[in-house]
């Protein structure tokens, strides 16, 4: 199956499968072994060394998802963060990284990169003098991550391109929130797309697993160091997160869809004060939003009136459930002042513009009518409950 040809529902359904030549069942076999016989000394299979038929077969579809040669899957989407970084910087290197992160690159980063020599930098804001400010001599790599957590703000792709091209650095991006049906950094000039296949890929609250896309030499320098490291997934779950992607296509844009329709109530709606959604005219980054995505996504940001209490409101929810964790086909909800940015202080909240109020949506696919019920009974309880008090 040539993936050229394929569009994004075929290859989610299809491409890299495991044929089954003995029964012919219509799904690929799960190959548990972790003892293959000695095939020549180019080919010694081990699940360590990402080479299983299971694990070659589903990196396969997910380079031809974002537009790579090649691919490797992981057994978490930190495992894929940080053995791409390392696999690209020693000591005596420098990364500049984009200003707002993934919680857990931004503790790896600050808490891990010192003991291997590694220096790094984090940009002031998203503009191209932020990053060019940054750049140093020894800079090797530049990180970015859009859209990003939990205000959805968009780094330029084609603008991180450019400036690495110049100062010739390879660039990463975390492209997890997009997914690659909204996404493909690779036609930007982006060179290594990295996952984490915990959130859309896996799709249903159920698997941890990372991935990264990119040119087969990058791949081979990520794969020479994450051999040493172990990351490598479990055939099992490489199975089911084959199995999960088969619908990645159908379920983000029902999400995609979704969320512009909730974005676009409750941009109207009374109870909220400020929506963030880059598919909204009003967002900052609306228009650079609609250069590089197909889609907006299924993530949304927005702030409750001050008078309305954003606990007593999550808690009043009967569909839309409290989580840390985003991307799955039901709709969750989480405050990032009290969980992912909970450790900062209230200054340095509010500086990053996350208010108190401030609450991070993970649309589902469910029904958007049951959805916006569930968000007007939430609100109508809660100001019962102000009132008796
Ligand atoms: C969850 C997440 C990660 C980390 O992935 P794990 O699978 O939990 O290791 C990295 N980046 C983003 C944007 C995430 O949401």
């Amino acid at each position: 199956m040539n993936s050229k040809n394929l569009m994004l529902n075929t290859i989610c359904t299809h491409l890299g499968e495991v044929k089954d030549n003995q029964y012919k069942g219509a799904v690929s076999p799960i190959y548990t072994a972790t003892s293959y016989a000695y095939e020549n000394v180019d080919v010694k299979r081990y699940p360590r060394y990402f080479n299983t038929p299971n694990q070659i077969g589903l990196a396969k579809k997910l380079a031809a998802l974002e537009h790579a040669e090649s691919a490797l899957i992981f057994g978490s989407g930190m495992a894929a963060v940080s053995t791409s970084l390392l696999a690209f910087l020693k000591a005596g290197d420098h990364v500049v990284l984009q200003k707002v992160l993934y919680g857990g690159t931004y503790n790896f980063v600050v808490e891990e990169l010192k003991r291997f020599g590694i220096d790094f930098s984090f940009t002031e804001g998203l503009s191209e003098k932020d990053f060019e400010e940054k750049i140093k001599p020894n800079t090797k790599v530049i990180f970015i991550e859009t859209p990003s957590n939990p205000l959805l703000s968009i780094t330029d792709l084609t603008m991180i391109a450019k400036l690495a091209k110049t100062n010739q650095l390879i660039t990463m991006i975390d492209n997890t929130f997009a997914s690659p049906v909204n996404q493909n950094p690779i036609d930007f000039g982006i060179d290594v797309v990295i996952h984490s296949a915990t959130k859309y890929l896996g799709g249903h609250s159920d698997i941890l697993a990372g991935a990264v896309c990119s040119s087969e030499e990058n791949i081979e320098k990520i794969f020479s160091l994450g051999k040493n490291l172990g990351g490598s997934l479990s055939d099992y779950t490489v199975w089911l997160l084959e199995r999960s992607i088969k619908t990645l296509g159908i379920r983000v844009k029902a999400q995609n869809r979704n969320a512009k329709k909730l974005a676009k109530y409750f941009s109207k709606n009374e109870a909220i004060d400020t929506v963030y959604y880059p598919g909204l005219k009003t967002h900052p980054d609306y228009e650079l939003a609609k250069e590089q995505m197909r889609g907006f996504g299924g993530m949304i940001s927005f702030e409750l009136k001050s008078d309305i209490d954003s606990v007593e409101f999550v808690n009043s929810l009967e569909i839309i459930k409290p989580s840390m964790s985003l991307a799955g086909v039901e709709s969750t909800i989480v405050s990032p002042a009290k969980t992912s940015h909970a450790l900062l202080s209230q200054e340095e909240r509010k500086k990053q513009g996350i208010s108190e109020n401030l609450l991070r949506l993970s649309v589902g696919i469910e029904d958007k009518r049951d959805l916006i019920a569930d968000f007007e009974q939430a609100v109508s309880k809660v100001k019962a409950k102000s009132i008796l008090i």
